[in-house]
């Protein structure tokens, strides 16, 4: 039979440009160097955990061909007529915001928001870099022997991302080692170390690249941790993740593939792994480098990566509305929803939630095109929201635990009810209002594995420090935030003009 995808590339007047899953996974198969728990994989897919988030990544390729998802996955690009994905999209307009939003939710509703770096998330810097297009080409290389153009390396490299409909990774921070030392972080820079015919060779290390091992590729930049950022250390650039002097080495992985999704219906799902990322003498093509030695050009970190900010809020934002969701069935399955109190508990989830979908709303009201005519959300409210979005997190996580009492910690597994010694005692003594015991279960093991599982644990970290910080978000709003406007209104009041 055919696939939807044959079909879908058989009958369409127009070139589509999307992978499927099996050529997604195929694509991973490419020599790249992986060690995990201290052994290093033939093969990215022979790690269980990696594994069964690769097949979840998978299926979202799978899904851009399906009626159900293809408009909130895919989109006829302008300039091409192809079909392609709307992760490479440009926004250009307040409706393109909207519609480039549509796979951020579609996305972040797939992985329950626990990968927060699906396969949208790394072209949303690569969108950044073009927004500030004027810049980038009037910027010139201070690495004598290699002098790329800025400016058509980013139009190409996303021309490039949108027609093979490619995954990256982003590492933009560095290892943490003695942050008291410039000579600490000197140590790890990833840095130029020699220019040769047709581009440069790096060394040095990046840190937490999430998804790195599981994407095709690897966008980097140095940012923060010295005071100075040496010329040599000033780039923003891309290359293949199996790239010869690439080395990632994992984390210890912390979800439970291969067990039952009753038992654990997000964390049998496998993650998005954190790796540390070695380059050792790494050969960066001209065409793949997008800043070359100019100090100024690293100052481009917030709005470069506005977009991919926007991304990260509007992912908690549905996060948030799935706690939402989850709370309410809590309260109607354990018969609590009369209680005052308890509605109080549920009030305050609500509140997270919809405070974080009207930050997400005002950035974009307030989007405003950037100097290269890209429709970027206004960075106070996505700072503002993000922060607001962290603060909350370990006290929604925990109000939503409140709610589940004892039924969130006594779980005892599908292999339990079934058994028939014991399975009659559990479906006898612990049904839910109007639901079987095992239904009251499941819905409890799908809040063990947004709130309290090991998986858990991590992405409660990873909201945490991911994207900055909530000391460094604080510095932010200080520095983004005008407030002229307020400070005249004060002066006017108070009789000070
Ligand atoms: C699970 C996970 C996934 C991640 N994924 C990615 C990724 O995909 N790509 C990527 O680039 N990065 C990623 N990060 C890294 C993230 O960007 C950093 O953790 C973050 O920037 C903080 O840097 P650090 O951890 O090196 O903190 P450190 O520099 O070691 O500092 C420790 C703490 O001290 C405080 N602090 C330090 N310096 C300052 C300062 N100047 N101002 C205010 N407070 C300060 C902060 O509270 C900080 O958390 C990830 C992190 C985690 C935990």
């Amino acid at each position: 039979m055919e696939s939807a995808a044959g079909k879908l590339r058989s009958v369409a007047d127009r070139p589509v440009k999307l992978k499927t899953g099996a050529e997604f996974k195929a694509s991973l198969d490419d020599g790249r160097q992986i060690w995990v728990g201290g052994r290093k994989l033939d093969k990215v897919t022979d790690d269980p955990a990696l594994s069964a988030g690769i097949d979840l990544i998978a299926s979202m390729f799978d899904d851009q061909f399906t009626e159900e998802f293809a408009d909130a996955t895919t989109y006829e690009d302008p300039q091409t007529g192809a079909i392609v994905s709307r992760a490479w999209q440009v926004p250009r307009t307040l409706k393109d915001l909207e519609d480039r939003r549509k796979i951020i939710e579609y996305s972040s509703l797939k992985t329950a928001g626990t990968f927060g770096r699906p396969p949208d998330l790394a072209p949303a810097i690569a969108v950044g870099l073009l927004a500030y297009l004027p810049t980038f080409r009037a910027k010139k290389s201070l690495i004598e022997g290699c002098s790329p153009d800025f400016a058509e390396n980013i139009q190409n490299y996303i021309a490039f991302g949108r027609d093979n409909n490619l995954t990256a990774s982003e590492s933009l921070t560095g290892p943490q080692n003695d942050r008291s030392s410039p000579k600490g972080v000197e140590a790890s820079l990833l840095r130029v170390k020699s220019v040769e015919k047709g581009g440069i060779r790096v060394s040095g290390a990046k840190t937490v690249g999430s998804i790195s091992a599981q994407a095709n590729e690897i966008f980097f930049t140095n940012l923060g941790g010295i005071r100075e950022t040496p010329a040599e250390a000033c780039i923003w650039a891309s290359v293949p993740i199996n790239a010869d002097g690439i080395r990632m080495i994992s984390r210890e992985t912390v979800s439970h593939p291969g067990a039952d999704p009753f038992d654990h219906p997000v964390a049998s799902l496998g993650e998005e792994a954190d790796q540390l990322i070695i380059f050792d003498n790494v050969f960066v093509p001209t065409e793949r480098i997008f800043n070359l030695g100019d100090p100024t050009a690293m100052q481009y970190y917030g709005p470069v990566c506005t977009f991919a900010h926007w991304h990260v809020l509007t992912r908690l934002a549905v996060k948030a509305e799935l706690f939402v969701g989850a709370g309410q069935l809590v309260l109607d399955v354990l018969g609590t929803s009369h209680i005052p109190a308890v509605q109080g508990m549920l009030g305050e989830i609500i509140e997270y939630a919809q405070t974080l979908r009207a930050f997400v709303y005002a950035a974009e009201a307030k989007a405003k095109p950037t100097e290269g005519e890209v429709m970027a959300p206004d960075v106070g409210m996505l700072t503002a929201g993000r922060l607001y979005s962290i603060q909350h997190y370990p006290r929604i996580i925990h109000t939503l635990q409140e709610l589940c009492g004892q039924g969130l910690v006594m779980r005892f597994g599908k292999a339990a009810f079934e058994n028939p010694e014991i399975g009659h005692y559990l479906r006898d003594l612990l049904p839910g209002k109007g639901v079987s015991a095992m239904a009251k279960e499941q819905l409890m093991n799908f809040v063990w594995d947004m709130t309290s599982g090991s998986l858990a644990g991590r992405v409660a970290l990873f909201e945490n420090v991911n994207a900055s910080p909530a000391p460094r978000l604080r510095e932010r709003l200080y520095n983004e935030v005008k407030r002229d406007g307020f400070m005249a209104q004060v002066k006017k009041l108070a009789g000070m003009e």
